[in-house]
């Protein structure tokens, strides 16, 4: 059996290097987040959910929203292990993750995952949202383990 490789703590990528845009189909995404409010974008007539927000709904052609506040939990749905800082090019681990989020079925979050080992990350794990403050007073949902280790 293969030795499994140790990582070490996974970290969130700082804040300061991070900048987003937005449009007005994205922007009530990110001044919820901005609040501590995490949601996700559902269709108002047929209440489907979509991420990222986009202008018409793909199942019924609605162009009305409803941004419902999220219980802040979700699932790892997917993720890798990463070791350098993309901007700096220098030694640093982290784990990017694909979450779904609980409350909105059918919708998935790209984000950091912090509050364990990188290598202890696994498909299924149980997370709960963490803010990180962003360049231009944005505020970004990345996701802590919700039992550390585990
Ligand atoms: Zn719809």
């Amino acid at each position: 059996m293969a030795d499994v490789i140790q990582y070490g703590p996974a970290r969130l990528l700082p804040g300061e290097q991070i900048a987003i845009t937005t449009n007005p189909d994205t922007e009530p995404f990110w001044q919820a987040a901005k609040e501590h409010r995490l949601t996700a974008c559902q269709c108002a007539k047929c209440r489907h959910f979509r991420m990222p927000p986009t202008a018409y709904c793909p199942e019924c052609s609605s162009r009305d929203k409803n941004w419902p506040v999220l219980p802040g939990t979700a699932t790892v749905f997917s993720y890798a292990i990463c070791n350098k800082n993309p901007k700096t090019g220098g030694d640093f681990i982290y784990v990017p993750v694909v979450v779904d989020l609980d409350g909105a079925p059918g919708a998935r979050l790209n984000a950091n995952v912090t509050g364990c080992d990188a290598e202890d990350v696994r498909i299924g794990m149980k997370v709960t949202v963490e803010w990180t403050a962003i360049q231009d007073g944005w505020v970004l949902p990345n996701f802590r383990a919700a039992s550390p280790g585990a």
